[in-house]
């Protein structure tokens, strides 16, 4: 059964890892899916084509998630090009670790801008489409270190907390127009964001997971997926841990 036919949904950060995963899972569910990247253009035009034989409208976006002036221009054109958007999925976000004692004031800064701020961006260029056709759900995505943080990540995990406050603002401010937003915080996917890790950094991750693996991009698109479709019809202002239990 397919879960998302003729949706269409936004996708920040999408050119690898989770956002790649996500946009897949939704394009083999019959969704249209508009998504970004900041600098990978190659493999973000072979996702595209990947994606268009599946027979769904797919389009690559070079845009800037930090920036408010491009994700308005974005969403205007995505809905030039699509006619609408049902999904908005923020999942660009990036790394700068260090302890506090040597971390820059431009790492923080850079963190926060690309995961969290984004994040106010986006929500706030679809939100109007959303109010008018009196549907819509956002996703944010969170991560394990912004519900319990972590040494070396204290930008990061802030930003992290930050979007989980900010998801749960949005869930009571448009719930009574049938727009739902809810987060996702993932633990340990093997991405290449998580390839920059120490081994001895990751043994420690994984030794503390129950199911003892880290996850994949299908692991949290498939969560996402349950949140864009109508299975979480009465499910707003959740955040929901992907994580093979590392948070238990
Ligand atoms: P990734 O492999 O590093 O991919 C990050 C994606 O974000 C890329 O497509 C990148 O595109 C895009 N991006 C970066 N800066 C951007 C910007 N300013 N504007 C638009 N796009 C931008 O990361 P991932 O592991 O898939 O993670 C995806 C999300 O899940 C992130 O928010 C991350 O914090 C979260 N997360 C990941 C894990 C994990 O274990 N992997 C755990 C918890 C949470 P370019 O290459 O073009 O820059």
């Amino acid at each position: 059964m397919k879960l998302l036919e003729g949706k269409n949904v936004i996708i920040t950060g999408a050119s690898r890892g989770i956002g790649t995963g996500i946009a897949q899972v939704f394009a083999d569910h019959g969704a249209n899916v508009a998504f970004t990247y900041s600098s990978s253009e190659a493999p973000a035009l072979a996702l595209e084509k990947e994606l268009s034989a599946k027979g769904i409208t797919a389009k690559a976006y070079k845009s800037n998630a930090a920036s408010f002036s491009e994700s308005e221009e974005l969403v205007k054109q995505v809905l030039e090009d699509f006619g609408g958007i049902d999904v908005l999925i923020n999942n660009a976000g990036i790394t700068k670790d260090n302890l506090l004692m040597r971390m820059q004031e431009e790492d923080f800064d850079k963190v926060i801008e690309i995961n969290l701020k984004s994040v106010f961006n986006m929500t706030k260029a679809v939100q109007r489409t959303m109010l008018k056709q009196r549907s819509g759900s956002i996703i944010n995505m969170s991560s394990v270190v912004g519900v319990k943080g972590n040494a070396g990540q204290a930008n990061y995990a802030a930003s992290k907390a930050g979007m989980i406050g900010f998801t749960k603002s949005i869930a009571l401010e448009l719930g009574s127009r049938n727009i739902r937003c809810n987060a996702i915080a993932p633990g340990f996917i093997e991405t290449e964001m998580t390839a920059k890790l120490d081994d001895k950094v990751v043994q420690g991750w994984r030794d503390g997971i129950p199911l003892k693996r880290g996850g994949a991009p299908e692991d949290i698109a498939n969560a996402c997926l349950f949140f864009a479709s109508d299975l979480s019809n009465y499910v707003t202002g959740q955040v929901l841990n992907v994580d093979g239990g590392m948070l238990t």
